[in-house]
């Protein structure tokens, strides 16, 4: 994220960041800086709202409530591993602002008892040269002022670089841990927050959602046949034709192994099983290129369970549920779509 600000823009923000803190009585650390920081900017919208509520409600923000909104609106929730150092860095470009206010403080008022001083001058200046001399100390004062201020602009130019650099690190880190690298679409923790995410949105708004999982089919015989490594050109073949066919907010992962899932809200169990069908046959004619051969490495087929979200459902009922059914077009001779609202019988036990 870009800094739009100004550095006397920046300056402004910050001073009344430090004030802002001061009255809350807690501490003008990193974190709850940087919190202030971004309310006094009004971008975070969620964030100013979650402030002015707070204000509207007198609640006093205390330094607990203040660890709540860092972790609430800029840790993401997530406890991915952090870039090195990074504390250390904020702390460092932090506490360079805050000495850089400090000397600003201090700057202003030199200046401002150097002026009054000349202005006290000025009423007993007798002469031209005498006036010549004082106007030329109010030169050299505010060229003086001026270079503090020059000086100060670019220190706090750079502390905010560094912050930027470390937000920027922050939120790849925080993609990264909901990502997955072979295929780059969600991994299972990126699944299960965006199902718990949709499906309570899907609950408050009354619209149907429901869920796919699909499973390659023999897919460890491809393994053994062809090896891992082609095996892995498969399930980023198969990623790439999740995210394909679908669009919007349809939401899809790997939820594991060659197991995929996709989150479809706003769609009844009828839309699902359409597409889940025209997924399944997309892959049915999609072929891995095999180097130096015109031929491909043959038909890659899945199997596919779907089921709408019902009222009353907990997530691990409804991911059970689309488990099962998938399990039952194993058992139907795998290549198919079984969708159902309701849990099937199974042969074996799944
Ligand atoms: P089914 O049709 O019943 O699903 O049979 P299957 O062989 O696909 O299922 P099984 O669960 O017996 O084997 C799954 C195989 O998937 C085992 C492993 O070789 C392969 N697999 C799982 N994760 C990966 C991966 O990350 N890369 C590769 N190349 N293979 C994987
Ligand atoms: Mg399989
Ligand atoms: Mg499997």
């Amino acid at each position: 994220m870009i800094y739009p600000e100004t550095p006397s823009e920046a300056l402004e923000i910050a001073e009344t960041a430090i004030k802002e803190l001061k009255a809350e009585g807690v501490a003008p650390n990193p974190q709850n800086y940087v919190i202030w920081f971004e309310y006094l900017t009004g971008r975070n919208s969620a964030l100013v709202r979650y402030i002015e509520r707070a204000r509207e409600k007198k609640l006093k923000l205390t330094a607990e409530r203040h660890n709540e909104i860092y972790s609430k609106f800029f840790a993401g929730g997530l406890d991915g591993s952090m870039p090195e150092g990074w504390s250390e860095k904020i702390e460092a470009a932090a506490s360079q602002i805050v000495r850089a206010l400090d000397s600003a403080g201090a700057g202003t008022e030199k200046y401002g008892a150097a002026l009054s001083a000349i202005s006290g001058n000025l009423n007993s200046a007798e002469s031209k040269s005498d006036i010549a001399a004082l106007v030329g100390n109010i030169l050299s004062e505010t060229n003086t002022m001026n270079g503090e201020i020059k000086s100060l602009q670019g220190q706090i130019e750079e502390s905010q670089t560094e912050i930027n650099d470390l937000r920027n690190q922050l939120a790849t880190t925080q993609r990264d841990a909901v990502t997955d690298r072979l295929t780059t679409l969600a991994n299972r923790r990126g699944f299960d927050m965006a199902l718990e995410e949709l499906t309570s949105e899907a609950r408050k708004e009354q619209t149907p959602l429901c869920l796919i999982i699909a499973d390659i089919d023999f897919f460890k015989k491809f393994n053994d046949t062809h090896g891992h490594q082609i095996g892995d050109q498969v399930l980023k073949l198969v990623g790439r034709t999740l995210d394909d066919g679908t669009k919007g907010r349809d939401f899809a992962a790997r939820y594991g192994g060659e197991e995929f899932a996709i989150i479809l809200p706003d769609t009844p169990l009828e839309g699902a099983a359409i597409l889940a069908e025209h997924l399944r046959k997309t892959l049915e004619t999609r072929r891995l290129a095999r180097k130096g051969s015109s031929e491909g490495f043959g038909a890659i087929t899945m199997s596919f369970g779907v089921t709408q979200h019902l009222a009353g459902d907990t997530l691990e009922a409804l991911v059970a549920r689309a488990d099962k059914l998938l399990y039952k077009a194993k058992e139907l001779g795998r290549n198919r779509v079984v969708a159902n609202i309701r849990e099937p019988d199974l042969k074996k036990s799944a």
